[in-house]
């Protein structure tokens, strides 16, 4: 059991609560224009390294001083469940360790409810609210991932469902909308939601994988965010900023 792993590091409480060990997995099923780490995209292309499942847990029992506030491990990508057979036996050496486990996804995966009684914490992303465009745009309709969060609502799984905002993508009012329809059929303690606002962390890094970063005019006003932030509110979900 191995992984490909293209970037490794701590992160405080923006990929799962705590100090925690994030491994960004390579490989991703969608092509999102503005991803931030668009050399977890291309399976074969660029920098990664493999790492057994042994390497890893040991490193992992290794850092174990350092997941303080509840911390611990988390996958993402590029796309985590891309490597699923792997991840799978690798989360459930975590666990029988007794090391807390969280992955972020694009929730895209048709085996995710698989992970769900070994995870400790799971977000997925909700990019549109809309099939045709969802796929459009990323080159994968939305069915699944929405499937996926109304399982995870319902297995009790802590869940955090993060709506990134894109001008001109998903921001329109019918569409802000539209997500909200979604939203309220989700119920459940165990369900917060977090919007973000579409930034420019990846620019660089796509000239530097020779790529073109094809995206503009896509900054959202905080006014955007914080009034679909009290809509969320109102349909009684719990609203989170990391
Ligand atoms: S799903 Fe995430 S990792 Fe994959 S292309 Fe989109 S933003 Fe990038």
């Amino acid at each position: 059991m191995q992984l490909k792993v293209f970037g490794k590091g701590f992160n405080f409480s923006q990929d799962g609560p705590g100090n925690r060990l994030v491994y960004h997995l390579k490989g991703c099923n969608m092509h999102c224009p503005w991803c931030s780490n668009p050399e977890g995209m291309l399976c074969d292309v660029g920098d990664f390294y493999i790492l057994t499942k042994d390497e890893l847990l040991s490193e992992v029992l290794l850092s174990k001083p350092m997941f303080f506030e509840g911390g611990g491990v988390t996958f993402t990508g590029g796309e985590a469940t891309i490597q699923f057979d792997s991840l799978f036996e690798i989360i459930k050496a975590l666990q029988e360790n007794d090391i807390s486990v969280a992955i972020e996804t694009n929730g895209t995966s048709k085996k995710l409810s698989q992970l769900f009684p070994l995870l400790n914490h799971l977000i997925i992303d909700l990019k549109h609210p809309d099939s045709n465009k969802h796929k459009e745009t990323t080159g994968i309709s939305n069915e699944i991932i929405k499937q996926n969060i109304l399982l995870a609502a319902k297995s009790g799984v802590d869940l955090l469902i993060r709506i990134p905002l894109i001008g001109g993508f998903n921001t329109h009012p019918e569409e802000l909308n539209r997500f909200i329809e979604f939203l309220k059929s989700i119920k459940g303690k165990n369900v917060k939601v977090e919007v973000l606002k579409y930034h420019e962390y990846g620019k660089d890094k796509w000239e530097k994988c020779g790529l073109e970063y094809k995206m503009k005019d896509a900054f959202v006003p905080e006014e955007t965010r914080i009034s679909f932030e009290e809509k969320i509110k109102s349909v009684g979900l719990t609203v989170i900023r990391t």
